[in-house]
C-alpha cells in the first residue's frame, strides 16, 4: 500500500483550492460535503465557482494564489490543469504547512482524493492509488446500489442513542443489540414509519434486549469449503460475520479467515506450540469452554464438516455441555476438485455410485473393499491419500484393477496454486512422489480430466507443468 487511508478531521478548519475552472469546481463539489471552511483563489473564476461564492458556500479571492495563502490550511488543492502554475502553487502551499494535492498528478501530491460513497456518517472511500480510476468508479456504483439511502440516517440516530445503549453490558449483549438495530429492526422501522419509527424502534429494542438477560453460547460447525472464499455458503459468511470465536483447521485459507468479524478471536486448532496438531479432546474442550462463556463459536472446518471432519466427537462434546449447535454444510474438496477437471462425480453408464475414501485413519493405512473397487468403472474420491498412494496402488493392482485405470490428483483445488496430475494406476507412484506436492490433494481413482478441457488448456499453468514433467 503506497497510500494509507485515513479520515481527516476538517470540520471548522481551512481547505484552500487554487484554480477557478472545471477541475477546481469538481473538487469543490466533493469538498462541500465537509464542514470545512473553503477558500478559492482564482483571478478569473468560472460561473460555477462564482455561483458557489454567491450562495455563501465558499470564500472566493479573485486573484492568483500567493505566499501565505495556505497558512493554517489542512489541505491545499492545486487545480489549474496547468503544470507550471500548479507546481508554483504546490511549492507555496507546502511552505505554508498544508498537505498538497495537485489534481491528476499523483507523483507530486502528498495525498489523493478517493472516490466516495456518502451515507454520512457512514462514508466509504475507494482508492486505487491511481492505477484504475475505472475500477474505483465501478466499485462506487456497485456500493451506491447496495447501501440503502437510509443508512446514514440509521447511523445518525444510532450515534445519538449510544449513551442509552450503555445500559446493556459491554461486549456481546451490546453488539447483539446494535446488530439487531442496524440489520433488522432499524431498516424495517425506517421503511415503514421513517425517522420517528426508527427512534421508537431503538427504545423498544433496548427494552427487549435488557429484558432478555444473558445469552447462552452457541456452536456453529461450519464448512469453509476448499479454499476459494467465493465457494463459501451464504450461511457460512453470516456465521463468520457474527462469530465471537473462530476455531479453525489448518487447511482453512487466510482469505477465508479474513472474513471473520474483526473483533472475533481466531484460534488455529491445527497447530499448537511448534506445529504439533492439537488433540481432538483439547479442541472439544476449547469449543465447550468458549460456548459456556456465552460466545458464538464458529468451528470452521475445511470443505464440508461432515466429511472426514471428526464432527460427531465435537457434537457429542456440545451436547454433553448442554450447548446448542448447528451444522452449516460446505463444498467438499472432491466437489471442487472434480469441477477443476471438468468431470462429473457420477455418470450415467459409467458409475452409479461414488466412493469417498480416506487414505489413512487413526490406525494408519485404511483398508477398504479393494476387490469391489478394482472392478471396471468404479470411481473413488480419496481424501488424505498422498502418503498412502503406494499402498492404494499396490492393493488395487493386487485385487485385479486394470493398470491403465485413470487416476487424477488435484492439489489445492479451487485455490490459485491448484495443480492437476493425470496418470494411470500403474504410474501413480512414483509419479506422485516425484511431483512433490505440498498442498492438500484429492486423488480420483477412475477419473481422468475431460479431454476437451485438457486440450483447451495447453497454456494453463495449473495443468501443464506436472503433466509435461511426467510425459
Ligand atoms: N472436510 C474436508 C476434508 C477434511 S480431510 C472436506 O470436506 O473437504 C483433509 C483432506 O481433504 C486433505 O488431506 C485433502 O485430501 C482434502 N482437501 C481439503 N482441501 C482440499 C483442497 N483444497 N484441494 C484438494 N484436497 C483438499
Amino acid at each position: 500500500m503506497q497510500h494509507f487511508p485515513i479520515f481527516l478531521a476538517v470540520a471548522g478548519r481551512r481547505i484552500v483550492v487554487a484554480g477557478g475552472g472545471e477541475t477546481a469546481l469538481a473538487k469543490l463539489r466533493l469538498l462541500r460535503k465537509t464542514e470545512a471552511h473553503l477558500t478559492v483563489f482564482a483571478a478569473t473564476p468560472d460561473a460555477g465557482v462564482e455561483a458557489l461564492a454567491a450562495e455563501g458556500h465558499i470564500r472566493l479571492v479573485r486573484r492568483a494564489f500567493g505566499p501565505g495563502d495556505a497558512l493554517c490550511a489542512v489541505l491545499a488543492y492545486a487545480a489549474h490543469d496547468d503544470a507550471a502554475e500548479d507546481a508554483r502553487v504546490a511549492a507555496l502551499a507546502r511552505a505554508d504547512g498544508a498537505l498538497v494535492n495537485i489534481v491528476d498528478n499523483l507523483a507530486d501530491s502528498a495525498f489523493i482524493t478517493p472516490a466516495i460513497v456518502d451515507r454520512d456518517p457512514v462514508v466509504v472511500a475507494i482508492g486505487t492509488e491511481g492505477a484504475a480510476p475505472v475500477l474505483a468508479r465501478a466499485i462506487k456504483a456497485d456500493l451506491e446500489t447496495r447501501l440503502p439511502p437510509t443508512l446514514g440516517l440509521l447511523a445518525r440516530l444510532g450515534k445519538a442513542f449510544r449513551h442509552a445503549a450503555e445500559a446493556l453490558p459491554m461486549g456481546r449483549r451490546r453488539r447483539d443489540f446494535w446488530a439487531d438495530y442496524y440489520f433488522n429492526s432499524g431498516p424495517q422501522a425506517i421503511d415503514k414509519h421513517g425517522e420517528m419509527g426508527a427512534n421508537v424502534a431503538l427504545d423498544l429494542l433496548l427494552g427487549h434486549h435488557l429484558a432478555a438477560g444473558d445469552r447462552v453460547g452457541h456452536v456453529d460447525l461450519v464448512g469453509a469449503g476448499p479454499g476459494d472464499p467465493d465457494l463459501l455458503t451464504l450461511k457460512a459468511r453470516k456465521a463468520l460475520d457474527t462469530a465471537d470465536v473462530v476455531i479453525h483447521d489448518r487447511l482453512v485459507t487466510p482469505q477465508i479467515l479474513e472474513l471473520a468479524r474483526r473483533e472475533a478471536i481466531l484460534i488455529d486448532a491445527g497447530k499448537e506450540g511448534f506445529g504439533a496438531a492439537m488433540a481432538q479432546a483439547d479442541i472439544n474442550a476449547l469449543i465447550v469452554r468458549h460456548g459456556r462463556a456465552g460466545a458464538h463459536v464458529v468451528r470452521l472446518k475445511a470443505g464440508d464438516p461432515t466429511v472426514f471432519g471428526r464432527l460427531d466427537e465435537e457434537i457429542a462434546a456440545c451436547e454433553a455441555a448442554g450447548l446448542s449447535w448447528r451444522i452449516v454444510p460446505g463444498i467438499t474438496a472432491a466437489s471442487a476438485a472434480v469441477a477443476a477437471i471438468g468431470q462429473s462425480l457420477t455418470s450415467r453408464g459409467r458409475n452409479s455410485s461414488l466412493r469417498t475414501l480416506t487414505g489413512h485413519d487413526t490406525r494408519g493405512f485404511a483398508e477398504h473393499d479393494w476387490r469391489a473397487l478394482a472392478r471396471p468403472g468404479e470411481v473413488a474420491a480419496i481424501y488424505m491419500g498422498k502418503k498412502t498412494a503406494r499402498f492404494l496402488q499396490g492393493r488395487l493392482l493386487m485385487h485385479g484393477a486394470d493398470p491403465a485405470t485413470p487416476v487424477t490428483v488435484v492439489e489445492n483445488a479451487s485455490r490459485p496454486d491448484q495443480r492437476v496430475l493425470s496418470v494411470t494406476l500403474d504410474r501413480l507412484e512414483p509419479a506422485l512422489t516425484d511431483a512433490a506436492l505440498t498442498g492438500p490433494a484429492i486423488i480420483f481413482y477412475g477419473l481422468a480430466p475431460r479431454e476437451a478441457l485438457a486440450l483447451s488448456l495447453p497454456a494453463d499453468p495449473a495443468l501443464t507443468p506436472l503433466n509435461e514433467a511426467l510425459s
